[in-house]
């Protein structure tokens, strides 16, 4: 944000991605610490906490998907769904809304498989969040598609996000040793920290792309809006607020449900 505040990002619509997704990250620590935080107060705001966790992370990740669009996209590739911001934006906005939905879910349903449905689908959405970037690394036809200085920062990301995912998929290693990793030490720990380390290398990818492509990109079909940007970002996180409250809801009924049973 300090590099952002240079050029005076709020007077220059090409900055706006980039704006949304440094707010979607920041909105995502903060809920996070918050979740952690709060969630022993009790059981029910242990799953409302981490209902936010989920929706923040969701929107964080709705935001890069955006700025990868924005910033990285390629630019001599015909696939209609580069081509058409529409199309990508609500491919994104769908999937934002489903990987929040079954995470919220996986914590009353599919108890068993809880951690393997939650990293499956953020996995799922950050491949189809960063598809911009990965199609033109692998199906670069110009220079201003192949030439990145970008490209090791996007490479390291991936590797620390999908380290990430391991460790929190595989609960390693406090699966060989129960009970020793209790408080330091266990796979959501790793989570946490290679994801931030991650993502300030996904952030330094976008800024170079968003510097160095600014050129090529302003010439193309479609260029940044407070509309199209931060914005769409808003309605993204209104829609997301909204499943929260609805799976918040749903918690409320089934206490009211059991307490008149008992
Ligand atoms: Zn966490």
């Amino acid at each position: 944000m300090v590099v952002l505040s240079e050029h005076n990002p709020l007077e220059d619509p090409f900055a706006y991605p980039m704006i949304s997704f440094v707010v979607g990250t920041s909105a995502m620590f903060l809920m996070s610490s918050g979740a952690h935080l709060f969630n022993s107060m009790s059981s029910k705001t242990r799953h409302v906490c981490f209902f936010f966790d989920y929706a923040a992370i969701s929107v964080y990740a709705f935001s890069a998907g955006q700025a990868f669009y924005f910033y990285s996209r390629p630019l001599k590739l015909d696939w209609v769904i580069f081509r058409s911001y529409p199309s990508f934006v609500a491919l994104c906005t769908i999937v934002s809304c489903l990987s929040l939905s079954s995470c919220c879910a996986s914590r009353h349903r599919w108890i068993g498989h809880k951690f393997l449905i939650r990293t499956g689908t953020f996995m799922a959405s950050f491949f189809i969040n960063t598809s911009p970037y990965w199609v033109r690394m692998w199906d670069c036809q110009s220079d201003i598609d192949c030439n990145s200085v970008s490209i090791p920062y996007f490479k390291r990301q991936a590797l620390f996000f999908a380290i990430a995912a391991l460790a929190n998929g595989s609960r390693l290693p406090e699966r060989l040793m129960p009970g020793v990793f209790d408080f330091c030490g266990q796979s959501h720990h790793f989570l946490h920290i290679l994801c931030a380390i991650g993502t300030v290398d996904e952030f330094t990818a976008l800024y170079l792309d968003m510097l160095g492509r600014r050129k090529a990109l302003e010439l193309s079909h479609v260029t940044p809006t407070f509309a199209n940007s931060l914005l769409l970002t808003t309605v993204v996180l209104v829609a997301n607020v909204a499943i929260v409250l609805w799976f918040t809801r749903a918690i409320k009924s089934n206490d009211t449900a059991c307490k008149k049973k008992t």
